[in-house]
């Protein structure tokens, strides 16, 4: 039985042309900036986020942490969402690596920051208070539904972090995710944040990394406190030779994910018992609960469902998060709204 996973597009393993493409790298030792493949993935990257500089980091997580690290000092704040990646799932890394001090204010249901919100986060320069530093963003916004925060509003919340002296950085996870399904490119997303990172290791397929992208300064100052954090790889074109598969010929192709998650929301919306969030999910994830006349609980449901060949991610008592990529083809997704119907 052929598994369908659709917990994460992390679970997602590189394709065979990436896997050809890391045989017949060209490698040297990035620490001395000699790998070609390395240097090449950081320009490309660099120029699709409209930035100066990239940066390549083994994760995500490290990319967020590098960049808080880089505009942050010890004691000083960042303001972000309550439901953001950086606050709830990289184990607290910005404080205790740090010492910068998370202030959190209420996603809004489509992944913002009320604006208002952001100013009355912005301490007044007092001797009492912390500094504020800097504004983290999320596109597309993982919590909230994997929803694209559009360009209008990035460039309000970039002016007004801007006009205040902080800084903006965007946690681009998803990026092309977002621009796929606004129709624009990445860098228009990106342009107002003073940085952004962006994994390849997602719905993009690449087995291991993200890209960090910034004025050419910045990345100087990051690329030394990646080396503290143990961050500074040698022979790494490898990974970075599936990262440039991943940017040249993974990126159009999202849009494919996105409608296999408009198909598999319409599914699970027929099946009674079953609530979606959204029942028209804007990128690749459905998030759908339990109905209260459901007996059984998200995890008990999850645990058919897997031994069905079927594994899906429980995010709370009655919830649960599917989302789709490259390996989930269409049969998979009719499949999976069958192993629905079962188990319920
Ligand atoms: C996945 C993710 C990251 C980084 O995750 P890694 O697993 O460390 O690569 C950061 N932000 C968001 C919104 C994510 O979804």
């Amino acid at each position: 039985m052929e598994e369908i996973d659709l917990r994460s597009d992390t679970v997602t393993h590189p394709t065979p042309e990436m896997r050809e493409a890391m045989a017949r790298a060209e490698v040297g030792d990035d620490v001395l900036r000699e790998d070609p493949t390395i240097n090449r993935l950081q320009e490309m990257a660099a120029a699709m986020m409209g930035k100066e500089a990239g940066l390549f980091v083994p994760s995500g997580t490290m990319g967020n942490l590098l960049a808080v690290l880089t505009h942050c000092g010890r004691g000083d704040e960042v303001i972000m969402g309550d439901l953001a990646h950086t606050f709830l799932y990289e184990a607290g890394g910005v404080a205790a690596l740090g010492g910068v001090m998370p202030h959190t204010i209420p996603n809004q249901p489509d992944g913002t920051l009320k604006l208002e919100d952001i100013r009355a986060a912005i301490r007044p320069d007092d001797v009492h208070h912390p500094v504020s530093r800097l504004v983290v963003l999320e596109n597309t916004h993982n919590r909230c539904g994997g929803v694209p925060l559009t360009v209008e509003y990035t460039c309000r919340a970039g002016e007004l972090a801007h006009r205040h002296g902080l800084l903006l950085h965007l946690d681009g996870a998803r990026i092309f995710n977002a621009a796929v399904a606004l129709g624009i490119r990445a860098a228009e997303l990106a342009t107002p944040a003073d940085s952004v990172t962006f994994c390849l290791s997602k719905g993009l397929c690449a087995p291991v990394g993200s890209v960090l992208c910034g004025t050419v300064e910045f990345i100087e100052r990051a690329r030394r406190i990646r080396k503290q954090l143990g961050g500074g790889m040698r022979q790494a074109g490898v990974l970075a030779a599936a990262g440039i598969v991943a940017l040249t010929k993974m990126i159009d192709r999202l849009a494919e994910d996105h409608q296999r998650a408009r198909m598999l929301a319409e599914g699970l919306a027929n099946i009674s018992g079953l609530r979606l969030d959204h029942p028209v999910p804007a990128t690749n994830m459905v998030f759908v609960s339990l109905a209260d006349s459901v007996s059984y609980s998200a995890a008990q449901i999850a645990e058919r469902l897997r031994s069905d060949g079927v594994k899906i991610g429980v995010v709370g008592e009655r919830r649960f998060r599917l989302v789709t990529h490259y390996w989930i083809d269409d049969q998979k997704v009719e499949k999976t709204i069958e192993a629905f119907r079962r188990a319920i």
